[in-house]
């Protein structure tokens, strides 16, 4: 099995590689332009393998892409590669429509052009499968989830990208037949998640005894799901979803944001503690625009068409993620020093207070 990943140095692609070459015995070629937010240090426990190979390219590099697949020869696709961070999609909108729209048009269209050239079971067997995000779907009221039927609603310039992607990879399958499968995910939290967002951002902050920037009131609510559980769902969905088909993911764990904060501040009181609790540096920060209020998964059709299961919930994988930042500081500590933390994803940005961001 040879298997192209893009975006492979970043969160959720990088715990993706790290179980396709270790647990599975696939070869992959991880496609990434390393951002800001790749590194190939989330790769240290694969990169010596013989299964493993890397190609700095940008997914929108046509010429790249094709001599990679051309080169690679891949039974499947796991698009993952595209800008993610909601405050900044505020900010510069542009390099989300690069990345997220440009970037998986040329995916599809270099994927197009080598399955075309396949046949018999290489050509049936050809999967690409399109990783996304539920917040397509836009915000929830109180009650319901986000089914596969739900229209979409995208709020954000990132969602909005991430949306229009969406569209592009279902039309390149009624139209050209090419075997796209989509997956749209709830918020993920886990190892090697880059310090901007809230998790490590909070955790981060309550070891070195900075606020903990919460925005609005805090009653944000968001379907956490543990990044390897959204690894073993996205090889499932790859393996064995079918043709145009959508599969949601999400672990069943709604939390409100200040309740996230919160759990991490115990955590922290118990894994490192100081004289006065972390919640003492909890701060309410202005609202981001546009915020969503809730998002939440139905996961009924992966769960059993496909038989995933999630094997984290938020008690258990949240403890993990703390003790994993707090043993880790050698991964996070130079991305740290590189990102300078203030607060993106206000509208008058540049006059902005200099605040901390988070997701
Ligand atoms: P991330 O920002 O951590 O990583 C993105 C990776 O893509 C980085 O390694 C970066 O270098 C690479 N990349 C960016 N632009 C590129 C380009 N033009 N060419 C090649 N590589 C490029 O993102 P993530 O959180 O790991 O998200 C991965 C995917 O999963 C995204 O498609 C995202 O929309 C989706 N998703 C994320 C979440 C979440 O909670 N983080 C939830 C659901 C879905």
């Amino acid at each position: 099995m040879r298997i192209l990943v893009t975006g492979g140095a970043g969160f959720i692609g990088s715990a993706v590689v790290r179980h396709l070459v270790a647990d599975k015995g696939y070869d992959v070629l991880n496609v990434d332009k390393l951002t800001y937010a790749g590194t190939e240090t989330s790769l240290t426990t694969v990169k010596d393998n013989a299964s493993y190979r890397f190609l700095k390219a940008d997914i929108c590099d046509h010429a790249a892409i094709s001599n990679a697949f051309e080169s690679f020869q891949p039974n499947r696709v796991m698009h993952l590669a595209a800008e993610s961070h909601v405050d900044r999609s505020i900010t510069g909108a542009k390099d989300f429509v690069d990345t997220n729209v440009i970037g998986t048009f040329t995916m599809l269209e270099c994927a197009r052009h080598y399955w075309a050239g396949l046949s018999g079971d290489a050509k049936a067997n050809f999967r690409f499968l399109h990783v996304s995000t539920d917040e397509v779907y836009g915000s929830l009221g109180d009650k319901g989830l986000f089914t596969e039927e739900t229209p979409y609603d995208p709020s954000s310039p990132y969602s909005a990208s991430k949306a229009a992607s969406d569209h592009l990879a279902k039309a390149w399958q009624r139209t050209y037949g090419l075997p796209v499968v989509v997956s749209n995910c709830s918020n993920n939290y886990g190892p090697y998640h880059f310090p901007e967002k809230l998790i490590p951002l909070v955790i981060l902050n309550a070891m070195e005894g900075k606020a903990l920037p919460v925005y609005g009131n805090g009653a944000n609510i968001r379907d956490w799901l543990y990044v390897e559980d959204h690894a073993r769902a996205l090889n499932i969905v790859a393996e064995r979803g079918r043709v145009g088909e959508t599969y949601n993911i999400g672990g069943r764990n709604e939390r409100r944001n200040i309740d996230v904060v919160t759990r991490i501040c115990e955590l922290m009181d118990k894994l490192s503690p100081k004289p006065i609790s972390h919640s003492s540096l909890i701060t309410y920060v202005d609202d981001r625009p546009g915020h969503d209020a809730r998002y939440a998964i139905d996961a009924t059709k992966l769960e059993t068409e496909l038989g995933w299961k999630a094997q984290e919930n938020f008690d258990t994988g949240i403890e993990k993620t703390v003790r994993w930042y707090l043993d880790n500081a050698w991964w996070w500590g130079p991305l740290r020093q590189g990102y300078a933390g203030s607060r993106l994803g206000l509208l008058n940005t540049p006059a902005a207070p200099s605040k901390e961001g988070n997701a």
